[in-house]
C-alpha cells in the first residue's frame, strides 16, 4: 500500500514537471516567435513594401504630373495660345490625342485671356470667378508652386470624382496663360491601391498635409483624417510634420505598425500600415505543442505505470522467495499459510502439509563444502517441485528444511507424495559434480483437521518429521493417529 501510494505520488511529481516544463518550453517559444515576427515586421517587411509602394505610386501617380508639366510646356499649345485661340478643333484634338495615349479620362486646358475650357470633346464652358465650380482655377492661378492635386467632380462628368493634375502654363515671360493638365478617375486609382493592398496585403492610404484622408482602398472608406481616428490621432501632428517615419498604434483590440512617408510631387503623405503578427498562426502551433506535451505526458505516464509496476512486482518477488532455491521465503509463507488454511476451512476441503529435512546435511557440508550443499539444496527443490501442482506451496522453512502446502489433498495422496520425493532424492542424488554423496531426507505428514491453529497443524508434521528422524532417516512418517484424536476432541 505504501509502495503503492509512493508510485502514485512519483507518477504525479513527474506529471507535474512534465507538464510544467512542456507549458513553459511552449509558452516562452510562442512569445519569441511573436515578438520575433513582429520585429521582422517593424524592421524589414513594412519599410520594404512601403518603399516598394513608394515606387510604384512613383510611376502610377506621378506619371500624370509628368504628363500634365509636358502639356504645360508643349509648343504647339504656346503657339495656339498666342496665335489666339483660332482654331478650337486644334487644341480639342491634341486633348484628345493626349487622353487616348495616357489612358487618362480627362485631358483639358482653360485659357486665361478667353476663360474657355478646352476639353478632349470640345469647348465646355466659360469659367466664371462667381461660380464656385470654378474655384479651383482661380486657386491654381494664384499658386505658387507648379502643379497641385486636385480630387474633384469632373465638369465633363458630374458623376465622377477625378483624381486632377492642374498645371500653369506660363510662356517665356513667365506671365499666365491659363492651366493645363489630365485626370485620372478616382476609381481607378482606388483600384490600384486596392492592387497594392492585396500584392503585399497591407493597408495603403495617402493623406495630405491636414491629416485629411485623399486616396484610400476599399477598407478605409469610413475614415475621413487621421485626426478622428483612435490612436492615430495622438500621433498625427509627428506624422504630419515629419518626412517619415515608424509608428505603433492600437486601433480598437488590434495592434497597428505603420510607416509614413511624405511624397513631395503629391505634397501628400503615404500611410503602409501593417496589423501585428496575426497571432492565430503562432496560437495554433501553440496549441499543437500543447497538445504534443500532454500527449507526451500521458504516454511517459503509462510507460511510467507499467515499468514501475513490474519493477514493483519483480522487487516485491524478489523479497518473497529465497534466492537459492527460489522456494517462498518464511516471513512471506506465514500469511499465504493462514490465508490456505481458512480458505480450506471453509470449503471444508483436505490441506495436508509436508515437513522435509536433508538427512546429515552438516555431513554433507562438512565434507563436500558449502558449495556443494548449495547445489544439493538447489537440486533437491527443483525434484520437490517437478511433484508439485501450481497450487500448492513450496516454502524454505530453515536452512534444510523444507515446509510444503497441499491443498485439497488428504493424507493418503500427501504421503503418497512424500514417498515419491523422499525416492526422487535418494535416487537422483547419489552423485553430485562427480561426487558419490548418496543424499537423503526424511519426511513428516499431517493432514490439517480444519479446528486446529496453523501453530498446532506445525507441532505435529514437526513430530512426525522427528519421528522419522528418530525411525532411522530416509522415511515418511504420519500424524494420522494424532490427527483424529485432535478431531474427536
Ligand atoms: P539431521 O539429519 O539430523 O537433520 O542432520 P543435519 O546435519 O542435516 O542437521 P543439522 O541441523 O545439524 O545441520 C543442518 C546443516 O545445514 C547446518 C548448516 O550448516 C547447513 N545449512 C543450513 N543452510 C545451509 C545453506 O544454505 N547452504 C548450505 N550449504 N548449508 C546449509
Ligand atoms: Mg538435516
Ligand atoms: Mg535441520
Amino acid at each position: 500500500m505504501l509502495s503503492f501510494s509512493r508510485k502514485g505520488s512519483f507518477i504525479a511529481i513527474t506529471s507535474v514537471l512534465l507538464l510544467i516544463g512542456f507549458s513553459a518550453i511552449s509558452l516562452i517559444s510562442y512569445y519569441v516567435a511573436n515578438s520575433t515576427l513582429n520585429q521582422h515586421i517593424r524592421t524589414n517587411t513594412l519599410p520594404i513594401t512601403s518603399d516598394n509602394i513608394y515606387s510604384e505610386v512613383q510611376r502610377d501617380l506621378l506619371q500624370p504630373i509628368l504628363v500634365s508639366s509636358l502639356m504645360a510646356q508643349d509648343t504647339f499649345v504656346h503657339d495656339w495660345i498666342v496665335a489666339g485661340e483660332q482654331n478650337p478643333a486644334a487644341i480639342t484634338r491634341y486633348l484628345n490625342n493626349i487622353q487616348e495615349r495616357y489612358q487618362t479620362i480627362t485631358a483639358f486646358f482653360i485659357s486665361e485671356s478667353t476663360r474657355n475650357y478646352y476639353h478632349s470633346s470640345g469647348i465646355l464652358k466659360k469659367v466664371d470667378p462667381e461660380n464656385p465650380q470654378d474655384d479651383w482655377y482661380f486657386r491654381v492661378k494664384k499658386l505658387s508652386g507648379q502643379y497641385e492635386i486636385n480630387m474633384d467632380i469632373d465638369t465633363a462628368d458630374n458623376s465622377r470624382t477625378t483624381f486632377f493634375v492642374n498645371h500653369k502654363v506660363l510662356d517665356r515671360d513667365n506671365s499666365y496663360l491659363g492651366v493645363i493638365g489630365v485626370g485620372l478617375a478616382s476609381e481607378a486609382i482606388k483600384d490600384m491601391i486596392d492592387v497594392y493592398q492585396n500584392r503585399y496585403n497591407r493597408q495603403v492610404y495617402f493623406v495630405d498635409r491636414q491629416g485629411k484622408i485623399t486616396l484610400h482602398g476599399e477598407a478605409l472608406d469610413d475614415r475621413n483624417s487621421i485626426r478622428e481616428i483612435d490612436g492615430l490621432k495622438e500621433i498625427a501632428t509627428q506624422i504630419l510634420t515629419t518626412t517619415g517615419g515608424s509608428y505603433e498604434y492600437q486601433f480598437k483590440d488590434k495592434h497597428i505598425f505603420l510607416k509614413t512617408r511624405y511624397v513631395p510631387d503629391l505634397d501628400w503623405y503615404l500611410l503602409v500600415e501593417q496589423e501585428e503578427h496575426p497571432e492565430q498562426a503562432v496560437q495554433s502551433v501553440l496549441w499543437l505543442n500543447l497538445g504534443l506535451s500532454i500527449g507526451i505526458t500521458i504516454i511517459v505516464l503509462i510507460l511510467a505505470h507499467f515499468t514501475l509496476g513490474s519493477y514493483q512486482r519483480r522487487l516485491e518477488q524478489m523479497a518473497n522467495t529465497d534466492k537459492l532455491t527460489g522456494a517462498i521465503t518464511r516471513s512471506a509463507f506465514e500469511p499465504t499459510f493462514e490465508q490456505l488454511l481458512s480458505f480450506a476451512q471453509r470449503r471444508q476441503q483436505p490441506l495436508s502439509v509436508l515437513l522435509m529435512d536433508i538427512d546429515h546435511f552438516k555431513v554433507i557440508n562438512d565434507t563436500h563444502g558449502h558449495l556443494l550443499g548449495d547445489h544439493v539444496l538447489k537440486h533437491i527443490t527443483k525434484l520437490m517441485n517437478s511433484l508439485l501442482r501450481k497450487s500448492d506451496v513450496i516454502c524454505r522453512w530453515g536452512g534444510e528444511e523444507f515446509l510444503i502446502v497441499l491443498p485439497e489433498c488428504n493424507l493418503h495422496s500427501a504421503t503418497n507424495i512424500a514417498s515419491k520425493m523422499r525416492k526422487l532424492i535418494e535416487e537422483s542424488l547419489k552423485v553430485v559434480d562427480s561426487k558419490h554423496i548418496d543424499v537423503t531426507a526424511s519426511f513428516g505428514v499431517a493432514q490439517f483437521n480444519n479446528l486446529e491453529s496453523s501453530e498446532n497443524l506445525f507441532l505435529r508434521v514437526d513430530k512426525a518429521l522427528y519421528a522419522a528422524k528418530a525411525g532411522g532417516r530416509n522415511c515418511v512418517e504420519t500424524t494420522e493417529q494424532e490427527q483424529e484424536a485432535s478431531a474427536k476432541a
